[in-house]
């Protein structure tokens, strides 16, 4: 009797120490990715109690809606989630899901590590950068005006009016707004991240010579928070314009640290870093805001290799490290950052994109893969 009641404590204090955390697989191969995560981060022998949710195509058609309220409430209770791409059909009448999260729970903050690992093929070996980017402003705010519309005219003649320049009858227009709210709480977020982290410079990247009060606003304030309010932080901060940056990126990658960046920039931006690293398999992030935060792969849903055990769910499972980052298992990150780290070194067990050769037939799947990595974990290897 004394044994059952002692073990039942046990299970108490392990289910009171357990993370809750929203799970959603996505579709395509997501769930697939998804499977292999769970499984790497519960090898760390960090306690989760996971809540399943489904989203995306599928659960449309079965509930009317691609994002049903009870995903939404599952994140809002727990605070944070994990998540598998999810497609979004062309011409299904559904706006991106991925697009309609960050809105819902205001995850204002797109943070995307792009870190070369030793054994992966790429010409920048040293790039090690964090792409912030402002996830809600910029072009993709969603204000447009379609070719031919009465207010695509109606805001063409008050252009005319207020502004002097006469535009062409044939337009379709897309509003670029960026506000000092935003850029404010982002280019914090930026400074935030390299503190946390023991990172030593932000640069905040823009196109100010010539979009001067939409880029110029970012820059502007950029500057005014890094010298207000992070002068004394002891990182430093620098501007770069966006072309030039690139340039940069792929000529001198080492030089560059945390970057921060409006919506647009910041996608192309981290696309081409998660290229300097070997590719979009590779590409962790989170979306973050002040009350939630949502942990998934840059990349999407992959559909043509839906089901095959292929694909490398190394994207995922190092945003699982930034989730145990983010909820202070330093260790048990570190752990698994360690073990795909030296899975990817030793290049052996390692999915098709991490060969030399594609076609290698030595390429093994996503649950092997997996397999590989806990086996690092059980033998103790860390960062
Ligand atoms: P994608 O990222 O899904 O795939 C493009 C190609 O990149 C793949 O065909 C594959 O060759 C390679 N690739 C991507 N991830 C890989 C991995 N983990 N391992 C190995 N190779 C990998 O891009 P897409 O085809 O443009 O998008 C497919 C769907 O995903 C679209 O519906 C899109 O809207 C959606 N999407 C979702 C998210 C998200 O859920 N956050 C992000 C981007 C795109």
């Amino acid at each position: 009797m004394d044994a059952d009641r002692d073990n039942a404590r046990l299970s108490d204090e392990r289910i009171a120490v357990a993370h809750r955390v929203t799970f959603i697989p996505g579709d395509g191969t997501g769930p697939e990715i998804a499977e292999a995560t769970q499984r790497v981060l519960e090898a760390t022998g960090v306690e989760f109690e996971w809540d399943f949710q489904d989203a995306g195509a599928d659960v449309y058609e079965a509930e009317g809606t691609p994002l049903p309220d009870r995903v939404l409430d599952s994140i809002k209770e727990r605070g944070l989630a994990i998540k598998g791409p999810i497609t979004t059909p062309v011409g299904s009448g559904f706006r991106s899901i991925n697009v309609a999260l960050r809105k819902e729970l205001d995850l204002y903050a797109c943070i995307r590590p792009c870190k070369a690992y030793e054994g992966v093929r790429t010409r920048f070996p040293e790039t090690d950068v964090v792409v912030v980017r402002e996830n809600h402003e910029d072009l993709y705010a969603g204000v447009e005006y379609e070719e031919g519309k009465p207010e695509t005219l109606k805001l063409r003649e008050f252009i005319k009016e207020t502004e002097g320049t006469e535009l062409r009858e044939d337009i379709g227009v897309t509003i670029k707004a960026i506000s000092v709210f935003g850029t404010q709480r982002i280019v914090r977020e930026a400074f935030e991240y390299a503190k946390a982290y023991g990172r030593s410079k932000v640069t905040a990247v823009h196109k100010a010579n010539i979009m001067k009060h939409s880029d110029g606003l970012f820059l502007r304030v950029a500057q005014q928070v890094a010298e207000e309010e992070y002068g004394d932080s002891g990182i430093e901060f620098e501007d770069r314009i966006v072309d030039n940056l690139c340039n940069q990126l792929v000529s001198r990658p080492a030089e560059y640290d945390v970057l921060v960046l409006p919506n647009l920039y910041g996608d192309i931006v981290s696309d081409l870093c998660a290229g300097q690293i070997g590719g979009l398999g590779l590409a962790p992030g989170a979306n973050i805001g002040d009350d939630y935060a949502v942990f998934e792969a840059t990349h999407g849903s992959a559909p043509k290799y839906k089901g095959k055990n292929k694909i490398n769910p190394t994207a995922l499972m190092l945003s699982g490290v930034m989730l145990l980052r983010h909820i202070e298992e330093t260790e048990a990150a570190d752990r698994l950052e360690g073990s795909i780290a030296a899975v990817i070194k030793e290049g052996e067990n390692v999915t098709y994109d991490l060969k030399e050769d594609r076609d290698d037939p030595s390429a093994v799947g996503t649950k092997e893969y997996a397999g590989a990595i806990i086996d690092k974990i059980e033998e103790g290897v860390s960062v």
